[in-house]
Formats: C-alpha cells, structure tokens, sequence
C-alpha cells in the first residue's frame, strides 16, 4: 500500500494513542465515567484533535461537543454528523466509543487535506455521558439532545457518592440551568452515522472487516424479588425450608432457556441476598434479568416464559414472587434508505458489507428517533466488549476510517 499506507497509520496510532493514554485504570482496562476528571480530560483531547485538523469546537445544550468542518457552520441545513463517545464503563475497553470519534476526526481530516470542498455542514460529534456507568442513565447526551430524557429529573439522579448530575455539570463548568433539548439543531440534521467497534463476533465469523447495521434490538431490565423465610442451615429439614436460592437458580436457568428458545438473549448478573450468611437458609433474593431480543413481541414472550417458569419453581418451594419492569427501550431501526445508499458508495470502494443488527444501545438508537441514522461496525476479533480484551486490528480500523471518509464524501461533498 506503500505511503499512503503507513501515513495512515501512523495517524491512527497518534490520534488513537492520544485518547487511549487518558484514564488508563490500575484495577485494568480503561475508566472514564461521565463528568469526571477523565472524561474532562478527554474532551479536552478531543477539543485538541479538532483544533489541530482546524474544526471549530462547541457545545450543544445537552453536553456533547461537536466539531464543525470550517467553513460547513452549525447554521445551513442538511448536516451530516459522524461521531460516538468519550465515556467508559468502569475497566471498560479502549475501543468501545472512541473508535467512532477517532475515525471521524480522522476522515474529516482526510478530506481536508485532500483540499475536499463540503456542499453540506460536516460534524464531528463526542456525546456525553453514553454508557450511563456514573449515573445509571445510559445514552444520556443523545437522549437529552433529542428530548426522549427530561433534564429535570435527571439533573436530580445521584451517583454511588451522593453527587447529583447538577453538580457534576457545575463541578465539570457546564451551567445545569441552560441543560436540555435542542430540537433546532436537530432540525438541521440530515444524517447521521456512528462508527463503532462491534460488540460481539458477527464479523469475524463472515470474514468481513466492516459491517453496516440494521438495527437495536429492545432490551430492558426486570427485579425479580424472592421472598422466603430465613432459617438455620444446620437444623432446618430440607421439607420445611422456605429457600429463595431455590427460586434464583431457577430463575437463572430458565432466562438461559427462553433465550435459546427465542434467540434472544437474557443475563442475570446481578444478586442481592439478605442476609447473605453463609450458615443460614435466606430470607429473600433479588436478582435483575437483563433481556434483548429483535422485537418487542419475542421480549415478550421471554419474559413471559422467564416468569412462568419461577413461579413455578416458587410454587414448589413456598417462596412469594415479585417481578417488576425496571426500564423497557425499544427496538429502533436503523434507516434503510440511508443504509441502501451507504452500502452502495463503499462496494464501489471494494468493500463487501454484511448488514448485522446489534444487541447493544448506542447514540444511533437515540438519534434514529428524529434523523436519517445509520451504523458501521468495525471487526472485533475476541468479540468481547467492555472489558479490556475488546480489540480491533489496525488493519480493520483504517479500513473502518477509509469507510467514513467515503461515507461523508458520498453524503456532505457531492
Ligand atoms: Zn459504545
């Protein structure tokens, strides 16, 4: 590929280096949670790398920064936007959200240095807070922006330390009091496309660097409360307990079960036992099922089957059942039409990509509720995400910027 090739390179590695240097964490893998000293780092980072390829920095009304192509300004119509996230979750992975930023400011900076002319705005977007790992309230930024999140009751949501998100705003400079939607600058959008290191094995299983998406699957959370009697494990005959753990492992066993059944896919990785004493029967366990399926009909019926099944297992072990949706987002497709032309523009490139629905939230969900929204996948060898090991190669991830470069060309330069 000779030095076109290794120019390329060598830019992905400093402009990727540079986020991946900030909020390494001791315990492994990478943290940084929204508002905090890491995540002001790393708009600060971000701020930087605009500058340095000459794009104007702002902030919109929800917390997300957003790097205009000089001379594309925030105030034409039919912008077209690429962008994703600075946040980590906590001993996150280095790829997750950064991808889509770095391969943004990159394609942008490619085209401007191939001396492109933009007949649209161009923007780079950082939204704020995505993987909700302080607060609890994932696609924070993009939701607030779209108006799907009151700013009001959010602004009020505390952290594990007791610290609002008012206050983390104000701690971080940003005026809570000016915090909320910005239907204008929505109105303005034309597209918008997030470029994100795949969550799972898709790609690598077709042999594929890059996919296109076709949607978010619905994904929600339910506490399942099991109430039984407290006990002594010494002299309690097995007849007479009353044992939630009974209820739990049935619990856990049927999720697997509906999901296979469904292909879908289910979790119950968290547990609460009280008293949590390794030489009593409990007296009551909560569990979340966190569930996601294509549609909204097959969550359903996994939750239903989820359900079915522990109160039967609560049935047979005199245990009381309590099940509670705790949050429900649906499905959201992607734009076909956008998706179509996508497609099109990166064949004529060579590239052949599969299309793939994910299982994961996104901004895209977000911003598909109001703006033409599409995404592309970048191969993740190991498959794993928020964890240290997720990974991309270098190879696929100049693939994956020369994808975006093409994909702002076809839709803001012609
Ligand atoms: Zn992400």
């Amino acid at each position: 590929m000779g030095g076109n090739g290794d120019r390329r390179r060598e830019a992905f590695e400093a402009c990727f280096g540079g986020l991946a240097a900030i909020g390494r964490d001791p315990a492994g893998g990478w943290t940084r949670l929204a508002w905090t000293e890491e995540d002001r780092a790393a708009r600060s980072w971000f701020e930087s790398e605009a500058a340095a390829r000459g794009l104007a920095v702002e902030r919109d009304p929800a917390g997300n920064l957003w790097a205009w192509w000089p001379g594309s300004g925030p105030d034409a119509g039919g912008v077209v936007a690429v962008g994703s996230h600075l946040d980590t979750v906590r001993g996150g992975g280095a790829y997750d959200g950064a991808l889509g930023v770095v391969s943004g400011l990159l394609a942008v900076g490619e085209l401007i240095g191939r001396g492109v002319e933009p007949e649209r705005p161009v923007a780079v977007v950082a939204f704020a807070d995505e993987e909700g790992g302080r607060f609890g309230v994932p696609t924070f930024g993009s939701r607030v922006l779209t108006g799907a999140l009151d700013p009001t009751d959010v602004l009020r949501r505390v952290d594990q330390d007791g610290t609002t998100v008012a206050e983390a705003l104000a701690a971080a400079g940003i005026d809570p009091g000016g915090f909320g939607p910005d239907p204008a600058r929505l109105s303005r959008l034309g597209a918008f496309v997030e470029l994100h290191v795949e969550q799972g094995r898709g790609l690598v299983d077709l042999g594929q660097p890059v996919a296109l998406g076709t949607g978010i699957w619905t994904h929600g959370r339910w506490r399942l409360t099991l109430t039984g009697e407290a006990n002594h494990a010494g002299t309690t005959r097995l007849a007479d307990r009353r044992d939630p753990m009974l209820g739990l492992a049935a619990a856990a066993l049927a999720a697997r079960a509906a999901a296979t059944e469904l292909e879908a896919v289910a979790t119950v990785g968290r547990v609460v036992v009280e008293p949590n004493s390794s030489n009593s029967v409990a007296a009551r366990v909560s569990a979340w099922l966190d569930a996601r399926a294509e549609g909204e009909q097959t969550l359903d019926w996994l939750v239903a089957a989820f359900q079915a099944a522990v109160e039967d297992a609560a049935g047979r072990n005199g245990l009381s059942v309590e099940l509670t949706c705790e949050s429900r987002s649906p499905a959201v497709e992607l734009d076909p039409d956008l998706t179509d032309r996508l497609d099109a523009c990166l064949r004529a490139t060579g590239l052949e990509p599969p299309r793939l629905p994910t299982a994961a939230g996104h901004d895209a969900g977000s911003l598909a509720t109001a703006v033409p929204t599409a995404m592309l996948f970048v191969r993740n060898p190991t498959g794993t995400s928020h964890s240290p090991e997720e990974t991309a190669e270098l190879d696929d991830c100049i693939t994956g910027v020369r994808a975006l470069t093409t994909v702002i060309e076809e839709l803001a330069c012609r």
